[in-house]
């Protein structure tokens, strides 16, 4: 990565250095040097089979499985699926299980063997398993055996489905059991080494700036590399811990970029023990952290607001944790400073996005203004444009957020159209995220949105996903969906205004109470949990729709805010 150089270039603080003539930001510290290997060999490949040191532990259960258990059974799996279950490197499964040490080995298993790992949300409605199935094309599906009716109404019926907790499966459906292969076999074989580390890895789903959920396509060295630039953050993984081995406690699902690259892949790479939390609620998070000596915990904004407000939440409980890292929405100055106050350890805020394997900005490195989420993570660069000239605006100006560097997704599957409209003509991301950037210490915040996505308690809601379902309903002609902050609990929530058909309209017995209600229970019947219209149904006589028959966006967040104000 070339970082900026010449006369143009200023230091904005002691990370940020940013050239005035290009518009470019870069990062201060030395970008990372990256190993040129695939991601099994990265986090496993220095594994010994004897090593009975704990790698992941169930906290409920106390069910653990060691490193040396996990690169066997990952081995074992990922032989038994190219062998017995005659899949080739390059072939795609798609994984939707909860985070458990079964994901652990299934998704290593698929790296030892060069699959591509589609990844989605175990408690989609039928609708959105089947939405990801046509876009990746799985050849099997893994799934724990309560999702099998649910995958079955999917018409998931022409390719395997595999199942991580039976011993034996029948008709079309195996059993992880049945596809080991022997140990000795298992041992000796060799992990697959891309010939081109540009090949895909994982394919976790984002709606991108917008439209339906997407494939993102993150390769062996997105990952190789997002890993090598977050380890190369001086405070990333907290001096404090000298040596001491790194506990991570999670309850971010596996299946979305924080979980899976953040925290499964960064403990296992580190060596470090992974111990996982489900459900979470602030009462076993309480009790969890000092019971294991937790020392890392990664956050989203809504657990931390809730986590405030337990009782048991105190300097005590917290007396092990050396790192409370907090991303994937808005999280502001007053909750951070609130934490600190009670737990004794500051929130170290980061921004990433699923197209960047997981993260562009953190806070990790030694300083941080509460509310921004710091700086730019080393070999990584970004440009803030103007969001109508796309010009460059001067530090401090609002603008869109562009990130180039090795973590950036290689494009969406089977969407040429988005993947171009993704990037600028010199290469460089667009987010749709809108910052700033100080320009005493070039730490950057996140101060709006120009994209649709909403997000929900950290998990992606497309608005045009939850609009095709409301247009499907026989009484509505039109529908726009938007979120609605919620700061209380500190999320955003998704809200429908939604336009009546003619006949509909003309039903003036309808009431509107029993009808937004109706709507609510169609909704809540086609979707997964985290998309429901928490945020409330509005009737408007027009959704405002431009000359091509888009929705104007900016419009229905304008109704919105005259509502709000009006409350
Ligand atoms: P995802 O791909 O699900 O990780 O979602 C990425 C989006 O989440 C970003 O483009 C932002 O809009 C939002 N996001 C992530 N981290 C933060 C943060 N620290 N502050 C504000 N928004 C964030």
């Amino acid at each position: 990565m070339t970082q900026p150089g010449g006369e143009s270039n200023v230091s904005l603080g002691p990370f940020t250095v940013y050239n005035h003539k290009t518009g470019i930001y870069a990062s201060r510290l030395p970008p990372p040097k990256v190993p040129l290997t695939s991601v099994y060999d990265f986090c496993l490949g220095n594994v010994s089979f004897d090593d009975a040191g704990a790698a992941i532990t169930i906290c409920s259960t106390g069910q653990t499985i060691s490193y040396g258990q996990l690169k066997l059974r990952s081995q074992q799996f990922g032989l038994g699926l190219l062998t017995k279950a005659k899949l080739k490197p390059g072939d795609t499964i798609l994984v939707a299980l909860h985070s458990s040490i079964d994901f652990a080995v299934c998704v290593m298993a698929a790296q030892f063997a060069g699959l591509q790992v589609a990844l989605a949300n175990p408690d989609y409605a039928r609708r959105e398993l089947k939405h990801v199935y046509n876009l990746v094309k799985p050849k099997k599906v893994i799934i724990h055996s309560t999702h099998l009716g649910r995958a079955a109404a999917a018409s998931i019926k022409t390719f395997t489905v595999v199942l991580t907790d039976t011993k034996l499966g029948r008709g079309g459906v195996l059993s992880i059991g049945e596809l080991l292969a022997d140990e000795a076999s298992a041992k000796a074989a060799k992990s697959y080494m891309p010939g081109d580390l540009n090949t895909t890895a994982y394919l976790p789903s984002s709606s991108g700036t917008t439209g339906l959920p997407k494939a993102v396509q993150i390769s062996h060295k997105n990952l190789v590399s997002m890993l090598s630039m977050n380890l190369n953050i001086p405070g990333y993984i907290p001096d404090a811990l000298s040596g001491e081995q790194l506990r991570v406690l999670t309850f971010l699902p596996f299946f979305h970029a924080i979980g899976l690259v953040g925290q499964l892949h960064l403990v296992l790479k580190t060596r470090g023990q992974l111990f996982i939390l489900r459900p979470f609620t602030p009462d076993s998070l309480c009790k969890a952290v000092p019971e294991h000596k937790i020392n890392m915990i990664g956050m989203v904004p809504p657990a931390l607001t809730k986590l405030m407000k337990h009782p048991g939440l105190s300097r005590d409980t917290f007396a092990t944790v050396k790192n409370v890292r907090c991303g994937g929405a808005p999280l502001d100055a007053e909750t951070e400073a609130k934490f600190l106050q009670l737990t004794g350890v500051e929130v170290k805020q980061g921004w990433g996005m699923t197209e960047l394997t997981v993260a562009g900005l953190d806070a990790s490195s030694g300083q941080q203004t509460p509310g921004s989420v710091g700086c730019l993570i080393p070999g990584t660069l970004a440009k803030v444009v103007d969001v109508s000239t796309r010009e460059p605006v001067e530090p401090g100006q609002r603008g869109e957020l562009l990130i180039k560097g090795d973590q950036v997704f290689r494009g969406y599957v089977s969407n040429p159209e988005e993947t171009k409209a993704s990037f600028t003509e010199d290469g460089f991301f667009r987010t749709g995220d809108i910052v700033t950037v100080d320009p005493r210490t070039g730490e950057f915040s996140i101060v709006d949105r120009l994209k649709e996505l909403i997000k929900y308690q950290g998990y992606q809601v497309a608005p045009a996903d939850l609009e095709g379902v409301l247009i499907s309903h026989p009484k509505i002609a039109a529908a726009a969906v938007v979120g609605r902050y919620d700061k209380e609990n500190g999320t955003e929530l998704p809200c429908a205004f939604v336009e009546l058909s003619v006949d509909a309209q003309q039903q003036q017995h309808l009431s509107k109470h029993a009808l937004a209600e109706e709507i609510d229970q169609f909704v809540r019947s086609k979707v997964s949990h985290h998309k429901f219209l928490r945020g409330g149904i509005y009737f408007v006589d027009k959704v405002p729709v431009g000359a091509s028959g888009k929705i104007l966006r900016k419009d229905v967040r304008a109704m919105l805010k005259s509502l709000e104000q009006g409350q």
